[in-house]
């Protein structure tokens, strides 16, 4: 192993690779740590990334990991009403999330960086103004350091004072078999007993799928009935079980030549646990910083925005009871609001559409459904 390198990479998920990749191309010495010894296995994502996030990422929608393209999204109530927000042309992909890792290993890897597999950072101390980094395999030190590690931040821990984040959720994603659902479109579906998120099918085709429940509670029993109530004629073909993060971003993910990217630092919309697109953009911010190409904190700022005001929809959202959901979601429907949320739609900036939505003089309709369908539920109840 080499004992110098300019910057060092803890974890070689995509926030880790992106960074690595990008710090490479510009001429530094990168050397990746990767605890696992394959990159991108266990499979634990459902692979969803937006058009919008994959160009600002600069990774090609059509590459090797390319499984599906989807156009919306079907979001469906406790008591079964539904609404669709469809875009007038694709607007995500679905992507076998094993081979977009090793696709993003090997940009790093043809761009120079080093990637030691199987080889777990234990340790980290400072010397010199660098970072001596103390694993499995001997010492290396560095002058940057990426902390990438996802959720364990058991280097996180160490070097940024007063570490904590938010809630995570336990999440068990199935792979489906017969699932019989339109594969140009992901659906969401909340149910009563899963008060804490939603269930979801994100389409491989028109008969795989990628299947997902969290609950913070019994999240195994609760999956297994959700599959017998909304699937029940799919087949298991594999099953997974990790959390999604669904709490606010760390306030300040730099700490010296340190940054903590990707899910250690809970760059994640909290709507939903998708991270791969944030943590990918505070990566690049972190390595166009080294650079020397770009200022981090200006570049993050709009994105630590975004990222807190989601986690204040989020909030909003799990206060909302299933009544009301359907009231809500029957409103939206009957209003037009899903069609213009198609049309205005980004998949990757929850909190600004919905204010852009909501700032549509067409609310004032939705405003009118929402009193009607709610003083209906009232007087039927
Ligand atoms: C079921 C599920 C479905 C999801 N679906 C989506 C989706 O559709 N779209 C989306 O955008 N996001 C999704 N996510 C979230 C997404 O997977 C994460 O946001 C993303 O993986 C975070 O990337 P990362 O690089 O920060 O961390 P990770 O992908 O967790 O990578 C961290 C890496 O660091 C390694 N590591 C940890 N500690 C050490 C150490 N000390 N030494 C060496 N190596 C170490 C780990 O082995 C790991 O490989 C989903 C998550 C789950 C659980």
């Amino acid at each position: 192993m080499r004992p110098r390198a300019d910057a060092a990479v803890v974890g070689a998920g995509p926030a880790g690779l992106m960074a690595a990749a990008y710090l490479a191309f510009r001429g530094f010495d990168v050397v990746v740590f990767e605890e696992d010894a394959i990159i991108g296995r266990p499979e634990r994502c459902a692979g969803l990334y937006s058009l919008w996030g994959l160009k600002a990422l600069r990774i090609p929608a059509d590459g090797p990991y390319l499984q599906n393209r989807v156009m919306g999204a079907v979001f469906t109530s406790p008591s079964g009403e539904s609404f669709t927000v469809k875009a007038p042309s694709e607007v995500a992909v679905v992507c076998n999330r094993e081979r977009f890792d090793q696709y993003l290993a090997e940009k790093a890897l043809d761009n120079g960086a080093t990637i030691y597999l199987g080889v777990h950072v234990r340790d980290i101390h400072r010397r010199d103004g660098g970072y001596v980094l103390d694993t499995g395999a001997g010492q290396v030190e560095a002058s940057y350091l990426l902390v990438a590690e996802g959720r364990k931040a058991h280097i996180a821990r160490r070097i940024y004072p007063g570490y904590r984040l938010g809630p995570w959720i336990p999440i068990i994603q199935y792979q489906v078999a017969g699932h019989g659902q339109d594969p140009d479109l992901v659906y969401l579906y909340f149910t009563r007993y899963l008060p804490d998120f939603f269930a979801y099918l994100v389409p491989v085709d028109g008969d795989v799928g990628k299947l997902g429940v969290a609950a913070v509670k019994n999240t195994w029993a609760l999956s297994l009935r959700f599959l017998r109530e909304y699937f029940p004629g799919a087949r298991i073909l594999g099953v997974s079980s990790s959390s999604v993060y669904v709490g606010p971003p760390l306030p300040d993910p730099k700490i010296g030549n340190a940054f903590l990217l990707g899910d250690v630092a809970g760059q994640v919309k909290a709507t939903t646990g998708g991270g791969v697109v944030y943590g990918g953009l505070y990566a690049l911010a972190a390595a166009r910083h080294i650079a020397g190409m770009a200022d981090f904190y200006s570049t993050v700022k709009p994105l630590q925005r975004e990222l807190e005001n989601t986690y204040l929809l989020r909030r909003l959202v799990s206060r909302i009871g299933p009544a009301m959901l359907d009231t809500l979601f029957r409103s939206v429907g009957e209003s037009g609001m899903a069609e213009r949320l198609g049309r205005l739609g980004n998949m990757e900036r929850h909190h600004n559409t919905l204010l852009r939505s909501l700032l549509h003089p067409s609310a004032t309709l939705l405003a009118l459904h929402l009193i009607k369908n709610y003083l209906q539920a009232i007087l039927k109840s």
